[in-house]
């Protein structure tokens, strides 16, 4: 049985035992091992069966921690972890010698976050060392923002995962490197194109695999349900063809009335894109436990939180 508990002293004592915990942040739910520990950095990878040329982000307590991992920051992502640490913006920096290979996948940078989360950083301030926390779900699923959906993909075979409620975010950080000295965004997330342009000013989106090879766990599918999903302008258009299919359909707003639904998730009633973002795993999730033969997902408007939101959704659709 894995043990679901809010006490943040039994994660310490585990996580100093170079065993890995399950833990909220404002993204998702992580799977969380000393970075130093190569026992429980190969126990994190094992548990994901992620490939080890895909890097882990570092989590920190607070920027105060940067130089224990980092070599040097540039003026810009100075500015970026003032705006938006503790928060869900990761950045890629040249990283300090003492950061172990398997961390970063023998590259020369390491990616790093500090994230708000209180239940997180409580943790993170216990500890004298930061903690690797890729998402608690095996490789290319549905990313974990509740408890149970940990507990539903690794009972049994994780030591612990601590509660801390639905994530607030619920879609993984937005990703940030340099290329000879300029932002560059490697990962559409929760901070929007948008908040960073407003600070920093035009910043360049490598969102793809193959404009990104230095972001190698960019894989196209990713974060997909094992239903076939697709994604569509019109939701009605679409299903009218499919008379005789089990379809589940998952919307921004409106309802869509039809027989052939057998179920549907509305992610925001008011058509508030950080809500919706907030809900579209715990949709996900559920619309794949109904037995249904396709995932019809609306696309979503191409602004603020809506291009993480259609960026998760493409990836959820590529087999
Ligand atoms: P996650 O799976 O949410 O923990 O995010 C990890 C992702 O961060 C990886 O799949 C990479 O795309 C990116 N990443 C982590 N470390 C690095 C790095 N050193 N350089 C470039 N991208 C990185
Ligand atoms: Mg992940």
């Amino acid at each position: 049985m894995t043990f679901l508990s809010n006490n943040i002293a039994k994660a310490v004592e585990f996580l100093k035992q170079e065993d890995v915990v399950a833990i909220p942040t404002e993204t998702v739910y992580g799977l969380a091992g000393n970075i130093f520990s190569e026992k429980a950095v190969k126990k994190i990878f094992e548990l994901k069966q992620r490939p080890f040329f895909n890097p882990l982000i570092v989590h920190l307590s607070g920027v105060d921690q940067l130089h224990k991992v980092v070599e040097y920051v540039p003026e810009e992502a100075k500015l970026l972890a003032e705006r938006f640490w503790p928060g869900p913006l990761t950045l890629i920096l040249k990283k300090r010698p003492e950061v172990p290979d398997l961390v970063t996948s023998g590259k020369d940078t390491v990616a790093v976050r500090v994230p708000k989360h209180p239940v997180a950083l409580e943790l993170l301030g216990k500890l004298d060392f930061p903690l690797a926390a890729p998402s608690a779900n095996p490789f290319g699923s549905i990313s974990p923002t509740e408890s149970s959906h940990v507990a539903n993909y690794f009972n049994g075979k994780l030591s612990m995962v601590l509660e801390g409620g639905t994530c607030k975010r619920g879609i993984e950080s937005t990703i940030v490197g340099f290329e000879n000295g300029k932002a560059v965004l490697y990962r559409l997330g929760s901070i929007t194109v948008e908040e960073i342009t407003a600070l920093i000013g035009e910043i360049q989106v490598k969102n793809k695999k193959e404009a990104a090879p230095d972001a190698p766990g960019m894989l196209s599918r990713h974060y997909a349900p094992l239903t076939t999903t697709v994604v569509v302008d019109d939701v009605s258009k679409f299903i009218a063809d499919l008379p005789d299919q089990r379809i589940g359909v998952l919307l921004f707003q409106n309802t869509v009335e039809a027989p052939n639904i057998k179920a549907q998730k509305i992610l925001s009633r008011q058509g508030n894109l950080e809500e919706a973002a907030s809900r579209l795993y715990a949709a996900l999730h559920q619309l794949d436990k109904q037995e249904l033969d396709i995932i019809v997902a609306e696309r979503f408007p191409d602004v603020g939180m809506g291009k993480a939101i259609n960026d998760r959704l493409k990836r959820a659709t590529q087999k």
